[in-house]
């Protein structure tokens, strides 16, 4: 019988619901049933796994979703690019078999592949000893290959303590060993997840750690293009950009989101830490016609 480890279901409190989740079928630390486990003893009631590019995990985070009680919301992070920046959409609700939508997806993940494989010959070459098949020995079957993974490696080979300290030696965006991969453009992906049936947010615009941040000018055209809504509440964003998000998101006309961005052991992030309300998770799910939310 599905039980709620934490809370009973007559629980009369704040719904928590937490819409930005990765797992080992990207480059979260935790397979995708583990995290929507985690999420349930964390006292979450809505929890949504969108891995980077890819819907691989959602099979058995719904198994985990119905066994342990907790409403899932199956997505995608869409990695996207323009003249180089990085932009992240996060796609909830989207038919996974959209033509339009898994090639873009597929060709971002092969892509990733052939990245990978370049960053570390280039590292390798340089005396960081790492090898392509220790990277791979961290990549699950079919899952997104990324930079974390690189990370992981030099962490099982006792090189660094933590991916932090790949990042910040080797792997961040201005290193000599970064190699870009395909991404569609982000207003293009937009409108590939409307078509797929799916609920388009940008994540984390304005992350100050990542470089420059989403112009307000890319947001308003995506907004043009069918975006949806902004997680304006993320760990990377400081008050000041909350605020400005939170008044472009009004002037928009886009809603507003908040979510931990949880990759398990990988990053600092916590389940639950920033959240989405109940009226905002219903006006996506209203908006969804590409796949159901998952009840237990
Ligand atoms: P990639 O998708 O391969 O370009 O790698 C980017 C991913 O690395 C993002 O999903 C981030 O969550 C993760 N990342 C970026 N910086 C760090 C860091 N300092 N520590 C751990 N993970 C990071
Ligand atoms: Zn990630
Ligand atoms: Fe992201
Ligand atoms: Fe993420």
């Amino acid at each position: 019988m599905p039980h709620r480890a934490t809370r009973p279901r007559h629980y009369a409190g704040p719904v928590v619901i937490d819409l930005h989740t990765h797992s080992t079928a990207s480059d979260g630390t935790q397979p995708p049933g583990v995290v929507v486990a985690e999420a349930a003893a964390a006292g979450l009631d809505v929890v949504a796994l969108t891995d980077h590019d890819t819907t691989l995990g959602w099979a058995q985070a719904t198994d985990a979703a119905r066994a342990d009680g907790i409403v899932l919301v199956p997505g995608i992070e869409v990695s996207c690019s323009r003249r180089h920046q990085s932009i992240h959409l996060l796609a909830y609700l989207p038919d996974p078999e959209h033509p339009a939508l898994a090639a873009e997806l597929a060709r971002a993940r092969e892509s990733r592949d052939t990245r990978l494989e370049r960053m570390v010959e280039r590292m390798a070459a340089d005396g960081i000893p790492l090898t392509l098949a220790a990277v791979w020995a961290q990549v699950d079957e079919g899952a997104t290959a990324g930079r974390p993974h690189i990370a992981d490696a030099l962490v099982a080979a006792g090189v660094v303590e933590h991916r932090d300290d790949a990042f910040a030696r080797w792997l961040g965006n201005d290193s000599p060993y970064y190699v870009g991969h395909y991404a569609p453009d982000p207003v293009h992906a937009v409108r590939v997840v409307r078509a797929a049936g799916g609920v388009p947010v940008v994540a984390h615009p304005r992350a100050g750690n990542r470089g420059r941040g989403v112009a307000d000018g890319l947001l308003e055209e995506m907004a043009e293009a069918g975006l949806a809504g902004v997680e304006v509440h993320h760990r990377d964003h400081d008050a000041d950009a909350v605020r400005h998000l939170r008044d472009l998101a009004a002037v928009l006309g886009l809603l507003v989101t908040g979510s931990s961005d949880y990759h398990g052991d990988g990053k600092h992030n916590r389940l639950g830490e920033n959240t989405t309300s109940p009226e905002v998770l219903a006006a996506i799910e209203a908006q969804a016609t590409g796949w159901p939310v998952v009840r237990p």
